[in-house]
This record gives C-alpha cells, sequence and structure tokens, in this order.
C-alpha cells in the first residue's frame, strides 16, 4: 500500500504573482465564492478547507478526469476543462494537484490563464495567529507536513513531535499482491496482531510525545481484525493525534460497530481501489456516507517493484543519500510492539527476510528503557538517523 500524500513544495515555486492573490482575496467580501480549484483530489479537499478559514468557498473545481466531471466533489459542482475555457476565462485558478502542477500549469498557460495560484498562495494569505484553532484543526497535518506547523501553535521547549505513524494491527489480508510493499503474501503464517500489545505500545508513546501529526491503521486489510473498533478508541482518546487514515482494499463491508468506531471528525477511510479485485468498494462507499464517515479513493494505477533483499553493498555515504531521497523518510511503523523507519524493515525484520538490525527499530515493551531515556532514544531514533540499514538491502537497480 501507498498512500503518502505528495505535496507541492517540491514540484513548484511558492507565489507566482507575490501578493496578488492576497490582495484579490481580502478585498472581495466574505462569504463569496472568488476562485476554481483545478484538481478534485485530497489537496483541493484542502483547499475547499484553506478557503474555509478565510469565510471563502471556490467557485467550482476542474479537473481532466473525465470520471470526476460532472459529479460533485464535496459538494462543488467539477467541470471539464474545456468548459472552464468557455465559462471562467478570466477566473484566479488554485492548482491543487501535487505532482502534476507543472504540467497543469503548462495546460493552463498555453490556454491564456494569468492568475494561477497554489494551494501555498493560499496558506500565505491566512493570518494564523488571528484564526482560533479550532478552525484551522482540520488542515493542521498538511501545515505539519508542509513544515509550517509553527505559524498554527507554539509548543513547549523539548515537545516530540512524530509526523507519521503506521499501526499495523494484521498481517492477514484478503488479497495477495505481488509487490506489496508490507510483504503480506510473504508472511508464512499471517495473523491478527495482539490487541493489548498495540495498546501497551501506543500508551508508551503517547506517554513521551506531544503530539503525532498523522497515523495510517492498516494491515494486511484492517476491516478483518475484530478488535479495530478498541484501537480507534484508544487512539481518539489519547487526544495526540491531528488525523487517522484506516486503509482498506475495498474487499471487505465492516459491521455497523466498527463504522461506528470510525465516525469521528479526524478520521478518514481511505480505500486503495484494485478496480475489479476490491469488490466491496461500492457498498463501504455507500455505508460511509450514510454514516458521515469522510473517506477517500485511491485509484490503483500501477505497481513498483521495490525489488528484493539481496545486499547492494553501500557504504554509508550511499546509504545516507537514499534515505534523504527517500518519499517515506518521517514514516514510523509499529509492528508487533517494535517502532521501526519503514514497512519493508518492519515486515522484512518480521518474516526473517532482514537480518535484526537493532539500530534499525526499537523495542517500545523494553521496560528495562527507563522513561527519561527511552524519551531520548525516540526523539534520535526519528531525528537524528541518516539511514536504516535495511536501505543496504534494498531498491532494485540503486
Ligand atoms: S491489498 Fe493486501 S496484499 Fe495487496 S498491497 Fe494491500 S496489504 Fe498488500
Amino acid at each position: 500500500m501507498n498512500t503518502s500524500l505528495m505535496t507541492s513544495t517540491e514540484f513548484y515555486p511558492m507565489c507566482l504573482e507575490k501578493g496578488d492573490l492576497k490582495d484579490f482575496l481580502t478585498k472581495i467580501s466574505t462569504n463569496s465564492r472568488p476562485v476554481v480549484v483545478f484538481g478534485a483530489s485530497i489537496i483541493g479537499k484542502i483547499v475547499i478547507d484553506l478557503l474555509d478559514i478565510l469565510d471563502l468557498q471556490p467557485l467550482c473545481f476542474c479537473d481532466n478526469d473525465v470520471k470526476k466531471q460532472c459529479q460533485l466533489f464535496h459538494g462543488y459542482e467539477v467541470i471539464s476543462f474545456v468548459k472552464l475555457c468557455a465559462d471562467y476565462p478570466d477566473a484566479p485558478l488554485v492548482i491543487a494537484a501535487g505532482r502534476y502542477f507543472n504540467d497543469i500549469k503548462q495546460q493552463l498557460t498555453n490556454a491564456g490563464f494569468k492568475k494561477i495560484y497554489s494551494d501555498l498562495d493560499v496558506i500565505s494569505c491566512i493570518d494564523f495567529k488571528k484564526v482560533p484553532f479550532s478552525k484551522v484543526e482540520k488542515i493542521v497535518w498538511y501545515m505539519a507536513k508542509l513544515g509550517k506547523l509553527s505559524e498554527i501553535r507554539d509548543f513547549p521547549a523539548g515537545s516530540l513531535h512524530i509526523p507519521r505513524l503506521n499501526v499495523v494491527v494484521t498481517s492477514c489480508c484478503t488479497l495477495n499482491c505481488e509487490h506489496c510493499s508490507s510483504l503480506m503474501p510473504y508472511y508464512e503464517t499471517q495473523s491478527n496482531f495482539d490487541v493489548s500489545m498495540i495498546i501497551a505500545s501506543l500508551d508508551r508513546i503517547f506517554e513521551c510525545t506531544n503530539l503525532i501529526y498523522h497515523v495510517e491503521v492498516l494491515g494486511g486489510e484492517p476491516f478483518l481484525y475484530k478488535d479495530l473498533p478498541l484501537i480507534m478508541n484508544h487512539l481518539l482518546g489519547s487526544g495526540k493525534i491531528l488525523h487517522i487514515d484506516v486503509i482498506s482494499n475495498g474487499t471487505i463491508l465492516p459491521t455497523d460497530r466498527v463504522f461506528l468506531a470510525l465516525k469521528h471528525k479526524n478520521v478518514s477511510v481511505v480505500i486503495d481501489d484494485y478496480g475489479r479485485l476490491s469488490v466491496k468498494k461500492e457498498s463501504v462507499v455507500n455505508a460511509l456516507k450514510r454514516f458521515g464517515i469522510d473517506y477517500r479513493i485511491n485509484k490503483h494505477w500501477a505497481w513498483a517493484d521495490l525489488g528484493g533483499f539481496e545486499s547492494r553493498k553501500r557504504s554509508e555515504e550511499q546509504l545516507t543519500e537514499l534515505f534523504t531521497k527517500c518519499n517515506f523518510n518521517s514514516c514510523t511503523e509499529l509492528l508487533d510492539g517494535k517502532l521501526y523507519r519503514c514497512p519493508r524493515s518492519s515486515h522484512g525484520t518480521k518474516i526473517g527476510v532482514v537480518p535484526e538490525y537493532i539500530v534499525d527499530f526499537i523495542d517500545i515493551l523494553d521496560l528495562t528503557i527507563k522513561e527519561d531515556f527511552f524519551k531520548e532514544k525516540l526523539r534520535s531514533f526519528l531525528y537524528d538517523k541518516n539511514f536504516i540499514r535495511i536501505s543496504l538491502l534494498q531498491l532494485k537497480g540503486n
């Protein structure tokens, strides 16, 4: 599974026409619908939330994907590029498209559009110090991902934040995908992880962290895990998590008890859509709508072959470069009472295809590690690591 959101900073510069959007947005009246958002995607939803902080709404969405056109996206019409050119030739546009930003900007520029902005430009229009935290709460995780959390909130010195924590609840899965990044098909015996061990591990992490920006609850298939409601209650009860995504492959329709446990403003269900294999996708979506649970669908386009586990004989310098460039280097994964920095590392170690490199994980339930030292060990594990030893073994062709 690969559900990581690619933020836009890597793909385009901020403030294409510096100041223009701010002037424009501050001059118009609130409750207006001043801009068209290009990209009916997760970043598009963030732009809705950003405009909402300014008491504004988008005019509509535009998207090149014909399947999204003529449908509503969070209540807004999604129009085609042809209709955009015909009906709104002078509209300011906010591109909400991550890695496709440059392509879309080119498309719009070629068509004569001049006022082209990004989600970062909208962020630059907000004076976060004047906005109550309750109003910005839903985009805090995105601000954290952009490294802009300090614009929103002051945290005490010594605070420990975890950018992303995967909580693996089961190695059971209904599918058997050859290139599964969590190596599920390679478990000899698939099983559910003990709920009390997961809760004890989470408690130890919560005790020494101030904030966790983003949690993913995943497997395997988490809807096979009967104690999912207990895990959700425990995560939500901690008060330390900004957002939780539960990742499903769309093959299981859970019971109402599970849906009730997922119904929370900080929870989204992410359905990885494997086409005809995701046999329950539509019934899950209908139930999510019925319960009022936020969700998104990740269309699965292609598999990446992450390679085997044979040694690449890399130097520490090469490992550091590889780790620095990795899109997932802010990730941590809790598996079976141990905290790792990568799913390949956690599952590879668990199934025995990777040696147990003791520097690549923390044994969360090792009570011989005293609390103060544990917090520093965790901080160092999160922020001081230049590479993990497993990088010696993976990424085919590199
Ligand atoms: S559906 Fe199951 S086997 Fe396939 S990628 Fe997801 S976790 Fe792995």
